[in-house]
């Protein structure tokens, strides 16, 4: 029984992803993969690398969604995405997955081996093990007769904070938020306040308000911070399906019949526009009051 858990330069889900390896038990190596990668000759080398191994974790990333299937694939394993538990029952890994928005649970069984999955790691507390990762060794010309596509430009994005499912508190706005001038002048000031990252649904996404990686939902990110603050998201089940693992929900709508207020530990009925600047001034006093001290 070996684990390899292969983990995407500055990935903070090293943890989470030893955490379900020492649920799974049995040894664990850890394979380290630069960010600068191509696809085909990673895949080629992750291919030998995890010869022998009967579990290949990976976290919930781009890189990682990316490459699962495939690598499952060649080494004629399966492949499960996006879960949330692992346990090995009579020899056989299951994954836990949410289902309906996050309502219920599935419980998938593994046939084939190796194992590859892709987890939603901060749903798993963390594990020892990850720390030492030996470095992915790459053969740039190894078999590259196979190589059918390749990344030939990237852009990234001015990126100031960590990632979003690695954010511990975030605040999101919704449709109701009216444009973009509402996310820069009332959210975010709230954001910096409480050291939150920012985060929107699809509808806020799609109108141009806010970037689209900004996106929390089924078909977004899928995130587990501690404070998730929901402003003027109604709570649709596929942006819940984004959020089942937030630790609280607070709401704020002016609507007291909106769905998010079922699954918020906290709601406030009311306009953003008079709520937010009214929790910006608290904090400002909290933090007057707290220099005081
Ligand atoms: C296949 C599929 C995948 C999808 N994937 C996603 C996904 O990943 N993420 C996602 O978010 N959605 C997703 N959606 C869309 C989803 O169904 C909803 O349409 C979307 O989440 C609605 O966004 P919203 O709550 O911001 O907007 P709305 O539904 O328009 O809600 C706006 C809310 O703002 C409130 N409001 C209005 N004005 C104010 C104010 N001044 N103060 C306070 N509250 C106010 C309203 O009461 C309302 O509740 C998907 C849909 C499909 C079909």
């Amino acid at each position: 029984m070996t684990n390899v858990l292969i983990l995407f330069a500055e990935d903070r889900a090293a943890q989470g992803l030893a955490g379900a390896a020492e649920q799974l038990g049995g040894e664990t190596r850890a394979i380290l993969v630069d960010g600068d990668y191509q696809i085909e000759e990673t895949l080629d080398a992750l291919v030998d690398a995890c010869r022998g191994a009967d579990v290949i974790l990976l976290a919930n990333d781009t890189y990682s969604q990316e490459i699962a299937p495939r690598l499952a694939h060649r080494l004629g394993g399966a492949c499960v995405g996006d879960g949330v538990g692992v346990a090995r029952v009579d020899g056989r890994v299951r994954v836990t997955r949410q289902v309906y928005g996050g309502k219920a649970h599935a419980v998938v069984e593994v046939r084939r081996s190796p194992a590859v999955l892709w987890l939603r790691a901060r749903s798993f507390s963390g594990g020892a093990a990850a720390a030492s990762a030996a470095e992915l060794s790459r053969d740039p010309g190894a078999r590259s007769g196979r190589r059918s596509t390749r990344i030939v430009e990237r852009n990234v994005s001015a990126q100031t904070h960590a990632r979003l499912e690695d954010a511990q508190v975030i605040i999101s706005g919704g449709r109701g938020i009216g444009g973009p001038e509402g996310f820069r002048d009332e959210l975010e000031p709230l954001a910096k306040m409480l050291g939150a990252q920012m985060a929107a649904s699809r509808a806020a996404c799609d109108a141009g308000w806010v970037p689209p990686t900004w996106q929390v939902g089924q078909t977004g990110k899928k995130v587990a911070p501690e404070l998730y603050v929901a402003v003027a998201i109604t709570g649709a089940s596929q942006h819940m399906a984004g959020i089942s693992e937030a630790r609280n929900i607070v709401a704020i709508n002016i609507d007291p019949d909106a769905p998010i207020f079922k699954h918020a530990r906290y709601g406030i009925v009311d306009d953003y526009r008079k709520v937010v600047p009214l929790l910006r001034e608290r904090l400002t006093n909290l933090g007057n009051h707290e220099g005081k001290r």
